[in-house]
């Protein structure tokens, strides 16, 4: 069934064959099934849609809402001698009009256009006297209100591909979707189950680290002098962060640009063409920076602050090695990063059920920071792929540090809980465990628990950190929006009962991992 399209693929694009992601959406887009197709990153679905186009009569419409992308996407189309045009906002009117003349003459093998301009009702009606066998959605997420990246406009596309009197057979694709965005996207344009195909998430050429109470400054230049050839991009959460950091490396030396929403158009571009062209080889950036860019040499992604969640981090992340060599992705993790997240979504405009979603995705997130189990793994089943397979490479595989049992700690800290009935977040319960004497825990009287300073000897970050690491693991659930409470699930009462044993790495001190100050 493939074989056509593989010799496509030979053909004009010069690879021997199809990734293990490719085959099912390609095939089922043959057989002309509506699809959705979530593959990461760099995971090839460009050549998903455009195989099929080749194979059918008429023009295939991709609708994209990235305008940078669309110019790439057609400049290489046409260097392999596919005719493709796009329209969008950055042509005139009479490039425009040119370009729909040719379209409704059938000049194109593919027409990428802005999801803005199916609302135009000229647009609309030429569309219906041409044949389009296929319409092509990138960015599919963006039909999802849950999705991180919502666009009103994505909303006519169902009624626009209504409008046919040949319906064409849809694809949609998204590097990022849960499984909630993906029931919202197959939804809206009434995919069945099985075709939706969700593949492809790990990336084998990338190594993920969580790096835990480092100074992120010191371990930064310490990271760049160990790697001083590599190019990378370092994320960081807000613009005055960007605008520090930028500044204490370029006072190292350090070739470095920046990138965020405050500096003004021309100078976001001069520095996203100088780190496209290899002229400075760190971007220091907030979230702004990256939708669309295509820089294959990324070596490294740090990450300055945790993001709002996995989606974010996943997208931002799976920008390094996008050509397939061995690249790092680097989390610098501080207990505060977390504090920052629920304050943005407590000043966003939210509806209570908007924000709960987002506080559940940012738990997620929280979870990723301290689990012990594979990285890849981790981020592989949050997108809803079922994989048991360890990347033998990334922070946690690598850990050499022992596990140690922790049966006994654990045990105190759900008698604690319970004792405290449910009711309180991670902070308290640390405290109490302690032994604090906190006005708060004195008038609570939770200084006559008979867990009370319990852990008088250890920190009460590493108490806290503990705490963190069993709801990770799935024995606590932090329950509600911004001061979660800390409750048992059914795995810490098996502890409790002496059926379960919990095991843990030991905490590890290197020389890049100093305290971080308060
Ligand atoms: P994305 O999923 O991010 O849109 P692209 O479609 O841009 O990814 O593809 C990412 C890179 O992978 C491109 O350089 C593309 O040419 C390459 N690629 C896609 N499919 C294959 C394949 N079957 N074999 C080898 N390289 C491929």
């Amino acid at each position: 069934m493939l074989q056509g399209a593989v010799r496509l693929l030979q053909r004009f694009y010069g690879y021997p064959s199809f990734r293990k992601g490719q085959e099912p959406i390609i095939e089922n887009l043959i057989r002309k099934q509506d699809t959705l197709g979530v593959l990461p990153t760099g995971g090839g679905k460009s050549i998903c849609y455009q195989i099929p186009a080749l194979l059918s009569e008429g023009t295939t419409l991709v609708i994209s809402p990235l305008i940078s992308l669309m110019k790439d996407q057609v400049d290489a189309l046409e260097s392999m001698g596919i005719p493709s045009a796009y329209i969008n906002s950055s042509l005139s009117s009479a490039e425009t009009n040119d370009r729909l003349r040719k379209a409704a003459n059938g000049a194109y093998k593919l027409l990428y256009i802005a999801p803005e301009r199916l609302d135009t009702g000229s647009f609309s009606y030429l569309m219906e006297s041409m044949y389009v066998p296929l319409i092509a959605i990138d960015e599919a997420h963006c039909i999802s209100q849950w999705g991180h990246d919502f666009r009103p406009s994505y909303l006519n596309i169902v009624s626009f591909i209504r409008k046919f009197e040949e319906r064409p057979v849809v694809a949609a694709f998204t590097a990022t979707a849960t499984p909630e965005v993906i029931q919202d996207i197959a939804e809206a344009l009434s995919l069945k189950d099985h075709n939706v195909f969700v593949n492809g998430f790990s990336r084998e050429n990338l190594s993920f680290s969580v790096i835990k109470g480092a100074d992120r400054r010191d371990f930064i230049t310490r990271y760049l002098s160990e790697h001083p050839e590599a190019s990378g991009i370092i994320y960081a959460a807000t613009r005055k962060e960007v605008d520090d950091l930028h500044t204490f490396l370029n006072r190292k030396g350090i070739s470095a640009g920046k990138y965020h929403a405050g500096l003004d158009e021309s100078e976001r571009c001069a520095m996203q063409e100088r780190f496209l062209f290899d002229d400075i080889r760190v971007m220091v950036a907030t979230n702004a920076f990256g939708m669309g860019i295509d820089k294959s040499n990324v070596r490294f992604v740090i990450h300055h602050n945790m993001p709002k969640n996995m989606e974010a981090y996943y997208q931002e992340a799976g920008r390094a090695g996008r050509d397939g060599e061995e690249s790092e992705c680097i989390l610098l993790y501080s207990s505060q990063d977390t504090q920052l997240q629920k304050f943005l979504i407590e000043q966003g405009e939210l509806s209570d059920e908007r924000k709960a979603m987002e506080y559940k995705k940012l738990k997620s997130m929280v979870d990723y920071c301290h689990t012990g189990r594979c990285l890849q793994n981790y981020i592989v089943r949050y997108f809803g792929e079922e994989n048991d397979d360890t990347c033998s490479k990334c922070s946690n595989c690598t850990d050499e540090t022992k596990m140690t049992d922790m049966t006994e700690e654990a045990q105190k800290i759900f008698s604690c809980i319970r004792r405290m009935r449910e009711r309180f977040g991670v902070s308290l319960v640390a405290k109490v465990l302690k032994g604090s004497r906190d006005k708060r825990i004195l008038e609570l009287r939770f200084d006559e628990l008979p867990t009370y300073g319990l852990f008088s000897r250890l920190p009460e970050k590493e108490i806290s950190a503990m705490i963190n690491y069993l709801a990770a693991e799935g024995y606590l659930i932090m329950d509600g929006g911004q001061y979660p409470v800390v409750k048992l699930t059914q795995r810490a009462a098996e502890v409790l009962a002496g059926r379960e044993q919990v095991s843990r790495r030991a905490v590890k001190v290197t020389s890049a991992q100093h305290a971080e100050p308060n």
